[in-house]
């Protein structure tokens, strides 16, 4: 029995059992402080798994298994996260990123997980040309909050939603996912800094279990976001509504939204500023997902509702 409607998890996470500055225990106390339901630990080539305590379990997030499996090329880096992973996923070392990406995706699965292509613009690495070469993953990071990770491109490099429109035009079923890539959680925070807090999904699960979380996930019911709060959602092929739960300062200013709903190679099907943003899908629009930006910087992301597929 669970008391939320949405479940918020951050599913990417560095501890000193990789390059993190903080011990597993740490980074899990900072989580559940910071009101995450769950956390996934997910080292660079290493399988952090917590065995604590009842009393130290209740100081943590429900966490969730996982990896970065994380292929080091000179040509670029390929990252891929494995979700619900049974073992240790040992990385490719092909020298090809389109040969590393898939061999690491099919590591992945072949060990029970969910594969997410994570930063595709870290590096200038890749786009959706090597990522449409590659099957099988379910997630794309549409967000990532390390400060080198580049997601809104520029100088002629697509954005990674740029890049998720690319692929979802093309008939892939990607979800996007919002994470924080988070290194640093001593010393100062600051933006230059890979702290955590950035990035995160709120996920409606059936039940408050690895499992209910990772099937929610995989069916596409969740939202990513870096602040703005969606309190109901229906999304199907007749409607898209949300409701946006306004962020309100100390002196009762409420923040301002505008939803922008985009279609099949990312065009602009309807602009709403209301906190009730609404879509009826068209046949032609292909598929329809939603981006909801606030006047405070930060932004929510729906899933893509595929139309007559
Ligand atoms: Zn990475
Ligand atoms: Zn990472």
């Amino acid at each position: 029995m669970i008391s939320k409607t949405w479940l918020k998890g951050n599913l990417h996470t560095h501890t000193t059992n990789s390059d993190g500055d903080a011990s597993p225990e740490h980074v899990s106390e900072w989580y559940h402080e910071h009101g995450y339901d769950w956390l996934c630990l997910s080292d660079h080539n290493h399988l952090t798994v917590l065995q604590g305590s009842k009393t130290e379990k209740a100081k943590w997030p429900l966490l969730v298994h996982g990896e970065e499996v994380t292929s080091r090329q000179s040509v670029g880096p390929v990252h891929v996260n494995g979700y619900g992973i049974t073992e240790l996923v040992e990385a490719s070392d092909s020298t090809d990123i389109v040969t590393a990406m898939r061999e690491n995706v099919e590591r992945i699965i072949a060990a029970g997980g969910m594969a997410s292509i994570n930063h595709p613009n870290f590096r200038w690495a890749f786009d959706d040309g090597a990522m449409m070469q590659v099957e099988g993953y379910k997630f794309m990071e549409v967000f990532n909050g390390h400060p080198s990770t580049h997601n809104d491109g520029g100088g002629g490099k697509t954005s990674t939603a740029g890049i998720w429109d690319r692929l979802l035009s093309n008939g892939r079923k990607v979800w996007g996912i919002a994470v924080d890539d988070s290194h640093h959680y001593t010393n100062e925070f600051a933006a230059d800094r890979s702290n955590p807090g950035r990035g995160w999904v709120q996920v409606k699960s059936e039940t408050f279990s690895q499992d209910g979380i990772l099937t929610a996930m995989s069916d596409g019911d969740f939202y990513a976001s870096t602040g703005v709060t969606i309190g109901d959602m229906v999304s199907n092929t007749g409607e898209i509504k949300l409701e946006i739960d306004p962020e309100t300062e100390a002196d009762g200013i409420q923040a301002k939204y505008t939803t922008l709903f985009t279609g099949s190679n990312g065009r602009l099907l309807y602009e709403s500023t209301t906190n009730s943003p609404t879509y009826k899908p068209t046949r032609l629009d292909g598929y329809v997902r939603a981006t909801v930006y606030s006047s405070r910087g930060t932004r929510a992301w729906t899933q893509p509702v595929f139309i007559g597929s």
